[in-house]
């Protein structure tokens, strides 16, 4: 059945983003970088640092000059941040971050809540901000949130996620990511979205952001391997969600990806067992049982 199985999926860890922006235990700069580290040596090859968003609104993240300034950096890891606005990226800009992620979302409603704007002029502020990033040497991935279906408005339609696919294409993003912000997507959906998206995103990879909130998370997976995604954000223990959606936590764990991926002959070149025990370690720091699931066959949390 599987037709265009990619050989090896690249896991683009947002535990230090999406997992903890709305966690209530400020996570210190120190453990962020002991996180990262240990991470890299876990195999993974792209981690999200930060965002530079607004400090007031995400505390979790008033730290990124910082800890941007102590990563050391592996040649072979990819260190990426997210940005909302100009300044956001200028932040980035000035600690010369790699790589930047740049959203727009698919719901009206969801697109006013989280940054006050229409989809349309978010759309219009993102590509200048991918120029902006572009000329400033950095990798930009270019995502559509709620592509699968947005917690305030149901629906979001195909048409309306390839217009913005399509107005992305323009500025020619180094990668084209679907973000299931609300973890409303099925299986179903992620193959015929993903065959659409692939057909006009010429040789701009696919990533998927996949939220577990409805536990089809892995089954959407599953479904997007099939359509040759072979990039995946996924956080640590399943942590994480959007302050700005109802409910919407828990993104996919990386460990229970990791776990299927092998299980079925698909490499991540990560170390299994390292990144579990990772994610106790820091499930210990953060003081309470994550929700991923195969850090928990053997041991109990204490
Ligand atoms: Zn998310």
């Amino acid at each position: 059945m599987p037709s265009r199985l990619p050989r090896k999926i690249e896991i683009h860890e947002v535990v230090l983003r999406d997992g903890i922006q709305n966690e209530k235990k400020l996570v210190s700069t120190d453990q962020k970088i002991k996180l990262i580290n240990r991470l890299t040596e876990c195999g993974v090859q792209r981690i999200e640092v930060s965002s530079f968003v607004n400090p007031r609104l995400v505390p979790q993240m008033a730290d990124a000059e910082k800890l941007w300034s102590m990563v050391r950096r592996r040649k072979d890891v990819v260190y990426a941040a997210l940005v909302l606005n100009e300044r956001g990226l200028e932040r980035a800009m000035r600690c010369g971050v790699p790589h930047v992620g740049v959203y727009v979302s698919a719901s009206e409603t969801h697109s006013r809540k989280n940054s006050n704007v229409s989809t349309a002029e978010a759309m219009m502020e993102a590509r200048l901000l991918i120029e902006k990033a572009h000329g400033a040497g950095m990798e930009v991935r270019a995502g559509v949130m709620n592509a699968f279906g947005c917690a305030y408005e149901g629906n979001v339609s195909q048409a309306k996620v390839i217009k913005l696919v399509k107005d992305f294409l323009k500025k020619e993003p180094d990668e084209i990511c679907l973000a299931d912000t609300s973890g409303m997507a099925n299986p179903s959906q992620v193959r015929k979205l993903v065959k659409r998206v692939r057909e006009i995103a010429g040789a701009a990879p696919i990533s998927l952001h996949l939220h577990n909130t409805r536990g089809l998370g892995l089954a959407n997976v599953w479904a997007a391997i099939n359509e040759g995604v072979s990039i995946f954000d996924t956080s640590l223990g399943g942590l994480g969600g959007c302050p700005f959606i109802i409910g919407a936590r828990g993104n996919i764990a990386t460990e229970d990806t990791v776990n299927m991926l092998h299980e079925t002959g698909v490499k991540t070149g990560i170390n299994l067992d390292m990144l579990i025990e990772a994610s106790l370690q820091f499930e210990r720091y953060m003081g309470q049982k994550f929700p991923a699931m195969v850090s928990h066959l053997t041991r109990s949390h204490s």
